[in-house]
């Protein structure tokens, strides 16, 4: 999707801090961090948002889930905790609409959010 900016990321037209990469995921620092440690889990596949996931997507989408474990773990967050975060659609705060997954550590996270 060449105006989508997650996908100029993915295909390094964009420069990124990356975390994480394998066939199917991308991580990499989000630009305007909220905690100490805040990095975005996407798929390389575009998806706009997490109610675009179609049931083609069961392996991916439980891919993503493995990948944040695999990112936590390699930023050393999994002993200390860590928060998970989708923002879907305008009301729930989604301003990039290529899916990801918010991977916020590094300090203690209030809740509720915002
Ligand atoms: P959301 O509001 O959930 O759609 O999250 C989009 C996130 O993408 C925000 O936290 C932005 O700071 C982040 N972001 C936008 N552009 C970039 C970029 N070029 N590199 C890294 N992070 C970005
Ligand atoms: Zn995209």
């Amino acid at each position: 999707m060449d105006n989508c900016i997650f996908c100029q990321i993915v295909a390094g037209k964009i420069p990124s801090e990356k975390v994480y990469e394998d066939d199917d995921l991308f991580a990499f620092k989000d630009i305007h961090p909220a905690a100490p440690t805040h990095v975005l889990v996407i798929p390389k596949k575009h998806i706009p948002s997490l109610m675009e996931l179609k049931e083609e997507d069961e392996r991916l989408a439980g891919k993503i889930l493995l990948g944040v474990q695999k990112v936590a773990r390699k930023l050393g967050l999994q002993e200390k905790g860590f928060r998970v975060v989708n923002n879907m659609g305008e009301e729930g705060g989604q301003t990039v609409y290529h899916i990801h997954f918010h991977l916020l550590g590094g300090r203690h996270l209030t809740w509720p959010p915002g």
